[in-house]
């Protein structure tokens, strides 16, 4: 990655970051983000398995499983785990030998066992409906389970329940930065309180608009504005972003 430039360009959109907290866009900017990215998520987005289903179980075991980890790895973990564990039920009343056997290979042993001890909480105490038992629908109670932090949180309310929930990895701090506030360092645990509230301030209105808007902001940090390289030229945000350089494939910090 380059590094910051010390006096980038005014642009419409791009903002003053230097020396203090940038401001959260105004709501005009939001929409306006928000807009472009989801109409070059529907033309771009990869067809993955989690991303068919609003099965909170499925969508969770998905997020943490890509933690970490490339999805071209997770692709056939999960649909094997899937398959032999297909609900928290089954999950719950497994040894934990077998359900680190299907993680076998995927490393992180501790997700798989707080996956584990998630979903005996959510059976042995969790409610109970007529299709068994199920994860809670808010971030806020989402993430009482364990192993399951803001993003992971975020992510299943948003994904399963399409609810107005934020989420925030490396993925999403890197292109929130990049676009609205190029001096924050994702690092920087206040920075990246600030990238947190930046991402709450341009949730669209409704849930499945989010939706969408979360799954886009992951698809364009994975696909176009990458730790290693901001392929700009292709970027949808590219006429309005704080970090953007005309020509191709430039470097970031
Ligand atoms: S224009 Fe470039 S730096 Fe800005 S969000 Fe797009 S790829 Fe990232």
């Amino acid at each position: 990655m380059t590094a910051p430039r010390s006096s980038p360009p005014r642009k419409q959109g791009a903002r003053r970051t230097a020396g203090r907290t940038p401001p959260l866009p105004s709501p005009e900017e939001g929409r306006s983000f928000s807009r472009r990215l989801r109409a070059w998520y529907r033309r771009n987005a990869r067809d993955l398995p989690w991303r068919r289903t609003r099965n909170a179980y499925h969508i969770l075991v998905s997020e943490l499983m890509l933690q970490q980890t490339q999805v071209s790895r997770v692709l056939d973990f999960y649909g094997r785990f899937i398959a032999r564990f297909p609900d928290l039920e089954s999950l719950a009343a497994a040894r934990p030998a077998h359900v680190l056997a299907q993680w076998q290979g995927l490393g992180y042993y501790a997700r798989a066992r707080n996956l584990h001890k998630l979903a005996r909480r959510v059976v042995h105490e969790g409610p109970v409906t007529a299709y068994g038992a199920t994860l809670p629908t808010e971030p806020h109670e989402l993430r009482t389970l364990p192993g399951v932090g803001a993003y992971t949180a975020g992510a299943v309310a948003s994904f399963a329940h399409e609810k107005r929930a934020a989420l925030v990895d490396t993925n999403v701090a890197r292109v929130l930065q990049r676009f609205f506030a190029p001096a924050l360092n994702p690092r920087r645990a206040r920075d990246l309180t600030r990238l947190w509230a930046i991402a709450e301030s341009i949730l669209p209105r409704t849930g499945a608009a989010v939706w969408t808007h979360n799954q886009a902001l992951m698809e364009l940090g994975a696909l176009v504005c990458t730790a290693r390289v901001a392929r700009c030229e292709r970027c949808p945000l590219r006429t309005t972003c704080g970090s953007a350089k005309p020509g191709a494939g430039i470097r970031k910090r």
